[in-house]
Protein backbone atom coordinates (compact mmCIF):
# COMPACT_ATOMS: atom_id res chain seq x y z
CA UNK A 1 0.00 0.00 0.00
CA UNK A 2 2.86 2.74 -0.90
CA UNK A 3 1.72 6.04 -2.45
CA UNK A 4 -1.88 7.20 -2.57
CA UNK A 5 -4.11 10.33 -3.10
CA UNK A 6 -4.01 12.79 0.28
CA UNK A 7 -7.89 12.34 -0.30
CA UNK A 8 -8.08 8.85 0.16
CA UNK A 9 -6.29 8.75 3.50
CA UNK A 10 -8.17 12.05 4.57
CA UNK A 11 -12.07 10.89 4.07
CA UNK A 12 -11.72 8.01 5.79
CA UNK A 13 -10.58 9.69 8.79
CA UNK A 14 -13.09 12.30 8.72
CA UNK A 15 -15.84 9.60 8.53
CA UNK A 16 -14.05 7.80 11.39
CA UNK A 17 -13.21 10.72 13.58
CA UNK A 18 -9.80 9.99 13.53
CA UNK A 19 -6.71 12.56 13.50
CA UNK A 20 -4.60 12.23 10.49
CA UNK A 21 -0.74 13.06 11.04
CA UNK A 22 1.25 15.51 8.56
CA UNK A 23 4.78 15.71 9.10
CA UNK A 24 7.19 18.08 7.55
CA UNK A 25 10.40 16.24 5.66
CA UNK A 26 13.37 18.86 5.20
CA UNK A 27 16.13 15.87 4.94
CA UNK A 28 15.98 12.57 3.34
CA UNK A 29 15.88 11.25 6.81
CA UNK A 30 12.95 12.77 7.68
CA UNK A 31 10.67 11.08 4.97
CA UNK A 32 13.03 7.71 5.90
CA UNK A 33 11.91 8.04 9.46
CA UNK A 34 7.91 9.15 9.21
CA UNK A 35 7.47 6.36 6.99
CA UNK A 36 8.78 4.23 9.75
CA UNK A 37 7.26 5.46 12.28
CA UNK A 38 3.87 4.94 10.36
CA UNK A 39 4.59 1.60 10.04
CA UNK A 40 5.38 0.38 12.88
CA UNK A 41 1.94 2.15 14.32
CA UNK A 42 0.21 0.64 11.54
CA UNK A 43 -1.50 4.19 10.36
CA UNK A 44 -1.44 5.78 7.29
CA UNK A 45 0.68 9.43 6.92
CA UNK A 46 1.06 12.83 4.87
CA UNK A 47 4.61 13.74 4.07
CA UNK A 48 4.84 17.36 3.22
CA UNK A 49 7.16 19.58 2.14
CA UNK A 50 6.95 23.09 2.34
CA UNK A 51 7.48 26.13 0.32
CA UNK A 52 10.79 26.51 2.49
CA UNK A 53 12.22 23.38 2.11
CA UNK A 54 11.96 23.74 -1.56
CA UNK A 55 14.05 27.07 -1.23
CA UNK A 56 16.75 25.35 1.15
CA UNK A 57 17.09 22.86 -1.43
CA UNK A 58 17.19 24.82 -4.28
CA UNK A 59 14.86 22.92 -5.80
CA UNK A 60 11.59 20.39 -5.45
CA UNK A 61 12.42 17.99 -7.75
CA UNK A 62 15.67 16.25 -5.43
CA UNK A 63 13.63 16.02 -1.80
CA UNK A 64 10.44 15.56 -3.92
CA UNK A 65 11.50 12.64 -6.07
CA UNK A 66 13.79 11.27 -3.09
CA UNK A 67 10.08 11.73 -0.27
CA UNK A 68 7.82 9.88 -3.54
CA UNK A 69 10.52 6.97 -3.53
CA UNK A 70 10.05 6.54 -0.04
CA UNK A 71 6.50 6.40 -0.01
CA UNK A 72 6.51 4.08 -3.29
CA UNK A 73 8.16 1.47 -0.93
CA UNK A 74 6.08 1.60 2.29
CA UNK A 75 3.70 -0.89 3.81
CA UNK A 76 1.33 1.52 4.49
CA UNK A 77 -0.64 4.29 2.53
CA UNK A 78 1.63 7.52 2.14
CA UNK A 79 0.85 10.65 0.40
CA UNK A 80 2.70 13.74 -0.56
CA UNK A 81 1.81 17.29 -0.02
CA UNK A 82 3.11 20.23 -0.55
CA UNK A 83 2.73 22.67 1.91
CA UNK A 84 2.64 26.40 2.64
CA UNK A 85 3.18 27.19 -0.94
CA UNK A 86 2.73 30.89 -2.40
CA UNK A 87 3.91 30.32 -5.88
CA UNK A 88 1.25 28.89 -8.59
CA UNK A 89 4.54 28.20 -10.12
CA UNK A 90 5.33 25.51 -7.66
CA UNK A 91 1.84 24.60 -6.89
CA UNK A 92 2.39 23.79 -11.12
CA UNK A 93 5.79 21.93 -10.83
CA UNK A 94 4.40 20.00 -7.88
CA UNK A 95 1.40 18.54 -9.52
CA UNK A 96 3.70 17.38 -12.63
CA UNK A 97 5.75 15.88 -9.99
CA UNK A 98 3.09 13.71 -8.91
CA UNK A 99 1.81 15.19 -5.04
CA UNK A 100 -1.47 13.91 -3.98
CA UNK A 101 -2.19 17.73 -2.77
CA UNK A 102 -1.13 21.07 -2.46
CA UNK A 103 -1.33 23.55 0.52
CA UNK A 104 -1.62 26.93 -1.41
CA UNK A 105 -1.34 29.95 1.33
CA UNK A 106 -2.18 33.59 0.30
CA UNK A 107 -3.90 34.20 3.77
CA UNK A 108 -1.42 36.94 3.71
CA UNK A 109 -3.58 38.66 1.34
CA UNK A 110 -6.95 40.12 1.36
CA UNK A 111 -10.13 38.25 1.35
CA UNK A 112 -11.27 38.61 -2.20
CA UNK A 113 -7.49 38.34 -3.72
CA UNK A 114 -7.13 35.13 -1.04
CA UNK A 115 -10.02 34.04 -2.82
CA UNK A 116 -9.42 34.76 -6.29
CA UNK A 117 -5.69 33.43 -6.39
CA UNK A 118 -7.21 30.24 -4.08
CA UNK A 119 -9.89 29.15 -6.83
CA UNK A 120 -7.31 29.75 -9.65
CA UNK A 121 -5.13 27.10 -8.24
CA UNK A 122 -7.97 24.72 -7.35
CA UNK A 123 -8.79 24.45 -11.17
CA UNK A 124 -5.75 24.04 -12.18
CA UNK A 125 -5.49 21.13 -9.69
CA UNK A 126 -8.87 19.38 -9.82
CA UNK A 127 -8.08 18.83 -13.85
CA UNK A 128 -4.98 17.51 -12.76
CA UNK A 129 -7.20 14.90 -9.44
CA UNK A 130 -4.43 16.88 -7.28
CA UNK A 131 -6.81 17.80 -3.34
CA UNK A 132 -6.27 21.78 -2.10
CA UNK A 133 -5.81 23.00 1.21
CA UNK A 134 -6.44 27.07 1.97
CA UNK A 135 -5.64 28.91 5.13
CA UNK A 136 -8.10 31.45 6.25
CA UNK A 137 -7.46 33.65 9.33
CA UNK A 138 -3.15 33.83 8.91
CA UNK A 139 -1.89 31.61 11.10
CA UNK A 140 0.60 33.22 12.79
CA UNK A 141 4.52 32.60 14.52
CA UNK A 142 6.31 32.08 10.64
CA UNK A 143 8.99 34.54 9.83
CA UNK A 144 8.84 35.97 13.79
CA UNK A 145 5.04 36.89 13.51
CA UNK A 146 3.68 35.91 16.79
CA UNK A 147 -0.13 35.85 16.03
CA UNK A 148 -1.23 33.22 18.22
CA UNK A 149 -4.81 35.39 18.79
CA UNK A 150 -5.61 34.92 15.54
CA UNK A 151 -9.22 33.28 15.03
CA UNK A 152 -11.25 32.57 12.03
CA UNK A 153 -15.07 33.11 11.70
CA UNK A 154 -17.43 29.65 10.67
CA UNK A 155 -19.50 32.25 8.78
CA UNK A 156 -16.41 33.48 6.44
CA UNK A 157 -14.81 29.91 6.67
CA UNK A 158 -18.20 28.71 5.12
CA UNK A 159 -18.20 31.30 2.47
CA UNK A 160 -14.62 30.63 1.45
CA UNK A 161 -14.66 27.40 0.92
CA UNK A 162 -17.92 27.75 -1.38
CA UNK A 163 -15.95 30.77 -3.37
CA UNK A 164 -12.66 28.82 -4.39
CA UNK A 165 -13.76 25.01 -3.88
CA UNK A 166 -10.92 24.04 -1.99
CA UNK A 167 -11.01 20.35 -0.41
CA UNK A 168 -9.92 21.29 3.33
CA UNK A 169 -9.39 24.28 5.28
CA UNK A 170 -6.44 25.22 7.74
CA UNK A 171 -7.81 27.82 10.54
CA UNK A 172 -6.69 29.77 13.03
CA UNK A 173 -7.68 28.78 16.27
CA UNK A 174 -5.25 29.45 18.84
CA UNK A 175 -1.83 27.23 17.68
CA UNK A 176 0.80 29.23 16.23
CA UNK A 177 3.88 28.27 13.91
CA UNK A 178 7.40 26.93 15.13
CA UNK A 179 6.54 27.11 18.93
CA UNK A 180 9.24 25.50 21.36
CA UNK A 181 6.85 24.57 24.15
CA UNK A 182 3.79 22.76 24.15
CA UNK A 183 1.41 25.19 26.00
CA UNK A 184 -1.25 26.59 23.24
CA UNK A 185 -4.72 26.49 24.39
CA UNK A 186 -6.74 25.85 21.29
CA UNK A 187 -10.78 27.44 21.31
CA UNK A 188 -12.10 23.99 21.06
CA UNK A 189 -15.84 25.06 20.90
CA UNK A 190 -14.68 27.32 17.78
CA UNK A 191 -13.14 24.36 16.31
CA UNK A 192 -16.88 22.47 16.51
CA UNK A 193 -18.52 25.78 15.56
CA UNK A 194 -16.53 25.56 12.27
CA UNK A 195 -16.58 21.60 11.63
CA UNK A 196 -20.42 22.32 11.68
CA UNK A 197 -20.07 25.29 9.49
CA UNK A 198 -17.90 24.05 6.68
CA UNK A 199 -18.57 21.03 4.31
CA UNK A 200 -14.56 19.86 4.32
CA UNK A 201 -12.10 18.50 6.63
CA UNK A 202 -9.75 21.21 8.95
CA UNK A 203 -6.51 21.02 9.08
CA UNK A 204 -4.44 22.31 12.55
CA UNK A 205 -1.20 24.25 11.88
CA UNK A 206 1.52 24.93 14.47
CA UNK A 207 0.16 21.98 16.04
CA UNK A 208 3.87 21.88 17.55
CA UNK A 209 2.94 23.73 20.41
CA UNK A 210 -0.27 21.91 21.23
CA UNK A 211 -0.23 19.00 24.16
CA UNK A 212 -0.97 15.65 23.42
CA UNK A 213 -4.32 15.69 24.98
CA UNK A 214 -5.31 18.76 23.56
CA UNK A 215 -4.29 17.61 20.17
CA UNK A 216 -6.82 14.41 20.91
CA UNK A 217 -9.58 16.60 22.14
CA UNK A 218 -8.63 18.70 18.88
CA UNK A 219 -9.63 15.46 16.95
CA UNK A 220 -12.52 15.00 19.10
CA UNK A 221 -14.28 18.26 18.19
CA UNK A 222 -13.40 18.02 14.39
CA UNK A 223 -9.86 18.96 13.68
CA UNK A 224 -8.72 16.45 11.14
CA UNK A 225 -5.09 16.92 9.33
CA UNK A 226 -2.68 17.55 11.94
CA UNK A 227 0.49 19.18 10.85
CA UNK A 228 3.69 18.89 12.97
CA UNK A 229 7.20 20.05 11.99
CA UNK A 230 8.85 21.97 14.64
CA UNK A 231 8.19 19.16 17.57
CA UNK A 232 9.95 16.28 15.12
CA UNK A 233 12.51 19.01 14.20
CA UNK A 234 13.47 19.59 18.22
CA UNK A 235 13.57 15.46 18.29
CA UNK A 236 15.56 15.12 15.58
CA UNK A 237 18.29 17.72 16.55
CA UNK A 238 18.23 16.61 20.38
CA UNK A 239 19.15 13.10 19.37
CA UNK A 240 21.97 14.90 16.88
CA UNK A 241 23.10 17.06 19.72
CA UNK A 242 23.88 14.14 22.09
CA UNK A 243 25.50 12.32 20.00
CA UNK A 244 27.79 14.56 19.06
CA UNK A 245 28.19 15.27 22.89
CA UNK A 246 28.79 12.09 23.53
CA UNK A 247 31.90 11.46 20.84
CA UNK A 248 34.07 14.78 19.67
CA UNK A 249 36.02 12.69 17.38
CA UNK A 250 32.86 11.65 15.58
CA UNK A 251 32.65 12.29 11.69
CA UNK A 252 30.74 9.72 10.14
CA UNK A 253 27.43 11.42 9.44
CA UNK A 254 25.65 8.34 9.21
CA UNK A 255 26.33 7.86 12.72
CA UNK A 256 24.72 11.65 14.27
CA UNK A 257 21.66 11.77 11.16
CA UNK A 258 21.14 8.03 12.21
CA UNK A 259 20.67 8.52 15.97
CA UNK A 260 18.26 11.57 14.36
CA UNK A 261 16.19 9.84 12.33
CA UNK A 262 15.25 7.12 14.79
CA UNK A 263 14.45 9.83 17.69
CA UNK A 264 11.51 10.73 14.77
CA UNK A 265 10.28 7.48 13.92
CA UNK A 266 9.51 7.04 17.81
CA UNK A 267 7.92 10.17 18.21
CA UNK A 268 5.84 9.58 14.87
CA UNK A 269 4.54 6.40 16.33
CA UNK A 270 3.65 7.71 19.62
CA UNK A 271 2.15 10.75 18.13
CA UNK A 272 -0.06 8.91 15.34
CA UNK A 273 -1.63 6.52 18.43
CA UNK A 274 -2.54 9.74 20.61
CA UNK A 275 -4.44 11.17 16.89
CA UNK A 276 -6.15 7.72 16.54
CA UNK A 277 -7.08 6.99 20.19
CA UNK A 278 -9.18 10.56 20.12
ZN1 LIG B 1 1.58 25.71 8.66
Amino acid sequence: MPLVATRSIVEPAVRRRHGVGAFNVIQLEHAEAIVAGAERSGAPVILQISENAVRYHGALAPIGRAALAVARAATVPVALHLDHVTSPELVREGVELGVGSVMFDASALDYEANVRATAGVVAHCHAEGVWVEAELGEIGGKDGVHAAGARTDPGEAAAFVASTGVDALAVAVGSSHAMLTRDAVLDLDLVAGIAAAVPVPLVLHGSSGVADDNLAAAVRHGMTKINIATHLNKAFTAAVRTCLREDEHLVDTRRYLGAGRTAVTDEVARLLGVLRAS
